[in-house]
């Protein structure tokens, strides 16, 4: 597997469910918006009401399904969490709505996924709290209204771009996770190997955060992999020596680049010319969504790559960068 690849990976979920931040305080970063959240879960619990909808979009492993879980917690509520893909029919959505209770939160991840006709339920129960269920066809079809609990939808996605207008105009709030800077992440580590029982030096959370990529969960992971190496040399604590050991054996350099990054940009440097996105899909063998949604965002928010109308192209930077690190490399 990757060692950056950002699905979530059953075996890997337990390690990653018992870092979880429990509340806002505990959650590093994305300092905007946990003051607005802070805000509106203050002002919604002194009405007594429920909390707007409202849409996470960003990267994988930023932590989106984090924040729903601590709104929820903050909120006393119940969570009941789905993935969009999971669903088949529009009676699949409209039985979780209808077991909805007054004040639950629906977190509904990957909700670009939505097939159409899914997403055309939600849009009265998120407006009316309503369902209208259509029986039969033609002339003798009949519309039956349901009404459903008073909810707060949260949507997660990694693809705004991707959600249809009338989906988007539902939600209340709408909030962009960005990438955390390596600050943000060495604390991210330490915090987690506090909880873990072991030591870490700063330098050694420094190196595992540098190579992050911005991403939480791939901080956490490397964490995991660089305590692995640090236990066989038989070390209490993790210091640099051994993280950048560690770090280097997995193929992680000092930009967070792994294999397939530098594999990306060593492609775009060579063409010199724009390249479009079935071009370097075929030419790496993956496929488009994970070059969109993994690889691509942490490039371009930090000035390796550009898309341009033309296709994407290697910047001043990478072609800088690729001098020092030849594909030859790896
Ligand atoms: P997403 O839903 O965006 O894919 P997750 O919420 O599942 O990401 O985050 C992945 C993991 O990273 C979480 O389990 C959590 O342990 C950690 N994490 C994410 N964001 C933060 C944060 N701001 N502070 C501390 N840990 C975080």
């Amino acid at each position: 597997m990757r060692i950056v690849e950002i699905e979530k990976v059953s075996f890997e979920e337990g390690y990653e469910k018992s870092l979880r931040p429990q509340n806002l305080d505990e959650y590093i970063g994305q300092e905007q918006i946990k003051k607005n959240l802070k805000v509106f879960i203050e002002a919604a619990k002194k009405r007594g009401e429920s909390l707007d909808h409202m849409l996470f979009f960003g990267p994988p492993g930023l932590g989106k399904t984090t924040l729903a879980n601590i709104i929820a917690s903050e909120m006393n509520a119940n969570l009941k969490t789905i993935a969009a893909p999971m669903l088949e029919k529009s009676g699949d959505l409209a039985a979780i709505l209808t077991n909805l209770e007054e004040g639950d939160i629906l977190f509904i991840d990957e909700i670009h996924r939505l097939k159409a006709s899914i997403e055309e339920v939600l849009y009265s129960a998120m407006e009316d709290f309503r369902l209208d269920i259509v029986i039969g066809s033609g002339p003798a079809a009949q519309t039956i209204k349901i009404d459903v609990a008073k909810f707060t939808l949260i949507g997660a996605t990694t693809r705004a771009g991707m959600l249809s207008n009338p989906l988007r105009d539902r939600f209340g709030m709408s909030f962009r996770l960005n990438f955390y800077n390596v600050e943000e992440l060495a604390l991210i580590i330490k915090l987690a190997s506090k909880k873990l029982g072991f030591t870490i030096e700063d330098d050694a959370a420094n190196e595992i955060a540098m190579r992050s990529r911005g991403t939480p969960r791939i901080a956490l992971r490397l964490l995991k992999r660089v305590r692995d190496f640090a236990e066989v040399e038989g070390k209490k604590t993790i210091d640099k020596k051994i993280a950048k050991y560690a770090l280097d054996e997995l193929g992680i350099n000092e930009h967070g680049f792994d294999e397939l990054d530098i594999r990306f940009l060593t492609l775009l440097a060579d063409a010199k010319k724009p390249l479009g996105l079935s071009t370097i899909a075929a030419a790496l063998s993956e496929d488009e969504d994970t070059i969109e949604e993994v690889i691509e965002p942490f490039l371009i928010a930090n000035g390796y790559i550009e898309k341009t109308p033309k296709g994407r192209i290697a910047t001043r930077k990478t072609y800088e960068i690729l001098r020092f690190t030849p594909s030859t490399l790896f």
